[in-house]
């Protein structure tokens, strides 16, 4: 199964990825992870991404790319992923066309998290993250159960950087049109369903199985 979350930041993304590659055994793949891992090992990788991510720009194609390319030729990708936050450009979607048709694994799906601007404003600015292990609460709407403690490892949770509101308005900024653009892409090819990204995460959750099961048939 190669799947695809689309949907600008904020959509949930990575808090349905985390249940759904537990439930269909398939890797997590997320680029804005393995960039923020990169950043806090002080890899040369982390130099040269660190000041995008700080200011919410996308990291060039090419870098991106790359990065995708030889996480994909990782064993655990070969029989399937869930990649979350690539593509985020035409050129990265022409991209991961080529290297799929190269590894003769079609996509299975493209799930669209659909998700208003301004739900994601708030969503985004009350964002908590664990420290170690991503996992992606809400002060409000997602609360731990200890406040400021991760349910799942214990660790402590912290504001991502990028989460500043004047982060964020760039962040949408530098990917709305991108997102609808790589919407039709997919649309036009017949992969992508919509999600109601702004019901409840159980609502959601459901959804999404749904139309992977579908798919599964
Ligand atoms: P993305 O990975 O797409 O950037 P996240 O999964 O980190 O988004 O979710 C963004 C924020 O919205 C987090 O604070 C998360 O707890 C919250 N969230 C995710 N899905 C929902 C939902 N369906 N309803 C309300 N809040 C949600
Ligand atoms: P995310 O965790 O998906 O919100 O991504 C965090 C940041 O990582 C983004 O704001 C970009 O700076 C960078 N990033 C993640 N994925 C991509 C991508 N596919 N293309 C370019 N930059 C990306």
């Amino acid at each position: 199964m190669q799947v695809i979350f689309l949907g600008l930041p904020g959509a949930g993304k990575g808090t349905q990825a985390a249940s759904i590659t537990d439930e269909f055994h398939i890797p997590h793949i997320a680029t804005g992870d393995i960039f923020r891992a990169a950043i806090k090992e002080k890899t040369m990788l982390g130099e040269e991404v660190k000041s995008y991510l700080d200011q919410g720009l996308l990291v060039p194609d090419e870098l991106t790319i790359k990065i995708v390319r030889e996480r994909l030729l990782q064993p655990d990708a070969a029989h399937g992923f869930l990649l979350d936050g690539f593509p985020r450009t035409i050129a990265q979607a022409e991209a991961l066309d080529k290297m799929l048709e190269e590894e003769r694994l079609p996509l299975t799906n493209v799930l669209y998290l659909e998700v208003s601007e301004e739900e994601l404003h708030h969503r985004l600015t009350g964002r908590r993250v664990c420290s170690k292990c991503g996992a992606s609460y809400h002060v409000t709407l997602n609360p731990p159960k200890v406040q400021d403690v991760c349910d799942r490892c214990g660790s402590p949770l912290i504001q991502r950087e990028d989460d500043r509101p004047e982060a964020v308005r760039v962040r949408l900024r530098e990917n709305l049109g991108r997102t609808g653009d790589l919407a039709k892409y997919y649309d036009d090819r017949g992969l992508l369903t919509r999600i109601k990204g702004e019901n409840p995460i159980g609502d959601v959750y459901e959804d999404i199985r749904q139309a992977l099961r579908r798919q599964a048939e």
